[in-house]
């Protein structure tokens, strides 16, 4: 048997949990034809099919854009620092896509590596994840060439499956996800299924070999030649965590806060004598795909792309990360000659 719940009832759910001071989490239209993972006010602002996915990704609730790290006061020759308090609000995150939540615990190695970031440590105890399996995809998905699918349960704490008749199965996972529910299904001989697997495949062994055997070709330059480096990619990537620390603020007092970055800008690795290692795209698309496809897993033992193809979908010269990946392949079998 399994559980399932109405989505009249799941909404009463989410207003219920909203009223309780839970900050709930999930995909909201924002303008016609646009829809990201937003805070909802109420559960009316949940929006649970007629997209794909939405456009961002769902980091941003553990490991937000602009974040203070601590404050600064100059009194007189003494330097007061002020401590920002932890997290404390329990959230859930409802209808994430399987490719968003797989990409947390990918990430939580980097967060707790050479230091335990207690911002974003905090902020994944009190999170509950309730993934959404696919019922469609676009032509950018590619997640079951990277080791998922559309029902993969990686990174969620309970499953909801769309049975078609105003219902959803519900498959708790974890601890959390087993709360969340705990007597708020009813039992049912239903079961649901994903419907959409993507066709996409890569492989994954020649993108290796050109990562460590092509590092000075041409090739990357020329085949990321359209790049505008507007870090659109990065930024709505799941994975993508890199961050600038900033004082804001002036000499007399301030906030020291973390800010996300891309290594797509042209500023990012530029050394304060001016000099900058990474002066042309190519190079910077380089980074880019040989730390998701190489370095990360070297180091974390994942690789670092869930394949939710938002980096091509909101690309405004449909770049991103697979044509990159199909045109290495091509080259790696001799289908393309390399420059
Ligand atoms: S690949 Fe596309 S989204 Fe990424 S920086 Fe280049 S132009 Fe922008
Ligand atoms: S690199 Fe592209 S496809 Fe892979 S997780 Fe990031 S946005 Fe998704």
């Amino acid at each position: 048997m399994s559980a399932v719940i109405s989505q009249t009832e799941l909404r009463r759910l989410v207003d219920g949990w909203i009223g309780q001071g839970v900050q709930v989490a999930g995909p909201r239209q924002v303008k016609p034809d646009h829809v990201l993972y937003a805070l909802l006010n109420e559960s009316g602002q949940l929006a649970m099919d007629g997209f794909v996915r939405p456009a961002n990704s769902i980091k941003e609730f553990v490991y937000p854009r602009h974040e203070k790290l601590y404050g600064y006061r100059l009194n007189e020759k003494e330097i007061e620092l002020t401590d920002v308090e932890l997290p404390a609000k329990p959230q859930v995150v409802l209808a994430a896509r399987p490719c968003d939540a797989a990409a947390l615990p990918i990430l939580d190695p980097l967060f707790n590596w050479d230091f335990q970031d207690d911002f974003y440590n905090r902020r994944r105890e009190l999170t509950t994840v309730v993934t959404l399996a696919c019922n469609n995809h676009d032509a950018h998905c590619f997640c079951t060439a990277v080791g998922l699918a559309p029902d993969a349960e990686r990174g969620s704490d309970a499953m909801l499956f769309d049975l078609g008749d105003g219902s959803y199965e519900v498959r708790c996972l974890t601890d959390k996800g087993r709360k969340l529910f705990d007597g708020k299904t009813q039992s049912s001989d239903k079961v649901g299924q994903a419907k959409a697997a993507p066709k996409k495949t890569i492989d994954l062994e020649k993108i290796r070999s050109f990562i460590n055997g092509d590092f000075e070709s041409p090739y990357w330059q020329e085949l990321t030649l359209r790049c505008l480096g507007c870090g659109s990619c990065a930024f709505t990537c799941p994975t993508c965590h890199c961050f600038d620390i900033v004082d804001e603020g002036n000499a007399a007092g301030g906030e020291r806060v973390r800010n996300w970055d891309a290594c797509q800008f042209c500023l990012f690795t530029k050394h304060a004598s001016g000099h900058n290692p990474r002066t042309a795209q190519g190079q910077r698309q380089r980074q880019r795909v040989t730390h998701k496809f190489g370095i990360y897993p070297d180091k974390f033992g994942d690789i670092l792309c869930t394949g939710c193809g938002n980096c091509t979908r909101n690309c405004p010269v449909s770049l991103g990360i697979f044509p990159v990946l199909d045109s290495i392949q091509k080259v790696e079998t001799g289908a393309v000659e390399a420059a």
